[in-house]
């Protein structure tokens, strides 16, 4: 195979023949020599590449920025500043074109290639999800996305968390956690699997299941939720990574997520050092700071009683909502507690039972329960987590409180009447964690095809 761009660049030039595949990105032409910065998204740099129009078949006239090209050259030590290493370049073919203006065609009108040498907004690029990934931001965003993938399930297999694939369509609407798409088939009639069924809003009660049978297991797949909510955190369509632990309680669920959220900060710092000095310098400034900070000390844990008792205290506010104990926490005191009370991820726990799932354990006080969030600078929540309620009449009685009809759970229930254990887990938004790490503040930016709705490009 070809080299990539990423290992050219990390050579050392010695006048070596080497050939380039790779899109245009833009094009200085001086008087007798052009300059060519190539990327093939490998990395966040591009080559440059020098010719000589004099010689022969190396008409510049289709080079245009976006335009595909193979490339031979010499790769010589470079006079400019901020590169090591240019190509000079022998011999030229360009494999796709992109017209720098409309064009007539047999095939009708070409539009001029979008994406020229300006800088374009990010609301621009999702409008044109097919070509932004040859920007640098969104190409940055996609190879942390790809290595944070590669890291999450690292740290699992290295702690003995198996890989478990939950169902798509499931047939249960797993707590309410969020609003449900329906699952029919075209034309059919009636239900297709003879009952209701919808799109997976978390694998939680599968992976359940499997966690009294593995030990440890976590999910990591697409999760769906009808939100109507058109926030900069919310997607139809995302990623969940979802860990269960048997013989685990509280105190170890906050210690996983600790340690995975401080493994996916060290992952980012260590193997996507170039491209998070770009979103620190373009989208972030400080970020690398406050990660690195964040990785290094503590994450501050408090109740949720406590947290109420932070919001309240004089001079904490203003706020547009008033931080009452037994409310859910809003978004602008989450940023609080953050930003300016823990400057730094907070984990929160003991929840009010009124507003968290049935499914969780009650503390002793009758009143909260063994619930623990993470929120994060910026962003606010990035993962929920809780202790299961392991005991069978305490969850049976918690169902009926809440008027859940404990039939539709027979499954769920059955794990607390064959071998129950105490078991622990969370839910991470695997878009929520790359926005942390890359300071990109709309989710719509940190997944390839975003959904949400009334937007499907
Ligand atoms: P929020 O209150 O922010 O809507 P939630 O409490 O409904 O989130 P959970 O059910 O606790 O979310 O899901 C676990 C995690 O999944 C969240 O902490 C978040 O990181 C992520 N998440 C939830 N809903 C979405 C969504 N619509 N888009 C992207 N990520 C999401
Ligand atoms: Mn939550």
């Amino acid at each position: 195979m070809f080299p990539l761009i990423r290992e050219i660049l990390a050579m050392a030039p010695r006048s070596q023949e080497l050939t380039v595949r790779g899109w245009i990105r833009t094009k200085r032409e001086m008087k007798n020599l052009v300059f060519l910065e190539v990327n093939d998204g490998s990395c966040l740099a591009s080559i440059q590449c020098t010719l000589d129009p004099a010689a022969g078949g190396l008409s510049p006239a289709k080079l245009g920025t976006g335009a595909s090209v193979e490339i031979t050259g010499k790769l010589l030590p470079s006079p400019a500043r901020g590169q090591e290493a240019e190509l000079a370049v022998s011999a030229l073919t360009v494999l796709g074109e992109a017209p720098g203006e409309d064009r007539e065609t047999a095939e009708g009108t070409i539009r001029a290639y979008p994406l020229q040498k300006k800088r374009h907004s990010l609301e621009f690029l999702r409008e044109t999800p097919q070509l932004r990934g040859r920007t640098n931001t969104l190409g940055a965003v996609m190879r942390v996305r790809s290595r944070l993938a590669f890291a999450v399930h690292r740290f699992f297999q290295e702690r003995g968390y198996q890989y478990l694939h939950t169902p798509i369509i499931t047939g249960n609407d797993a707590e309410g956690a969020g609003a449900l798409f329906r699952v029919t088939s075209q034309g059919g009639e009636g239900e297709f699997f003879g009952r209701k069924s919808f799109l997976t809003v978390s694998g939680q009660l599968e992976a359940e299941a499997y966690a009294a049978a593995l030990s440890r297991v976590y999910t990591f797949g697409p999760t769906f939720r009808a939100e109507h909510s058109n926030t900069a955190r919310h997607l139809a369509e995302f990623w969940m990574i979802e860990p269960e632990t048997a013989f685990a309680g509280l105190n170890e669920n906050m210690d996983l997520a600790e340690d995975f959220l401080k493994h996916c900060i060290n992952t980012v710092l260590e193997d996507c050092a170039a491209d998070l000095a770009f979103f620190d310098e373009r989208i972030q400034p400080g970020l690398s700071g406050s990660l690195r900070s964040a990785a290094e000390s503590p994450f501050t844990r408090m109740t949720y009683t406590e947290a109420v008792g932070e919001l309240r205290k004089p001079g904490a506010g203003p706020f547009e909502f008033e931080p009452r104990w037994g409310a859910d926490l809003q978004s602008e005191h989450e940023k609080f507690l953050t930003e300016k009370c823990a400057a730094g991820p907070v984990i929160l726990t003991a929840y009010p039972r009124e507003i968290k799932a049935f499914y969780m354990k009650l503390n002793p006080d009758g009143k909260t329960v063994r619930a623990m969030d993470v929120l994060v600078p910026r962003l606010g929540e990035i993962i929920g987590g809780s202790e299961r309620e392991e005991k069978l009449g305490a969850l049976c009685s918690r169902m009926k409180e809440l008027g859940i009809d404990t039939e539709g759970y027979g499954q769920y229930l059955d794990l607390r009447r064959y071998g129950t254990v105490p078991h622990a887990g969370f839910g991470l938004g695997f878009e929520r964690l790359i926005q942390y790490l890359t300071g990109m503040t709309n989710i719509r930016d940190v997944i390839p095809y975003p959904r949400s709705a009334g937007q499907l490009f």
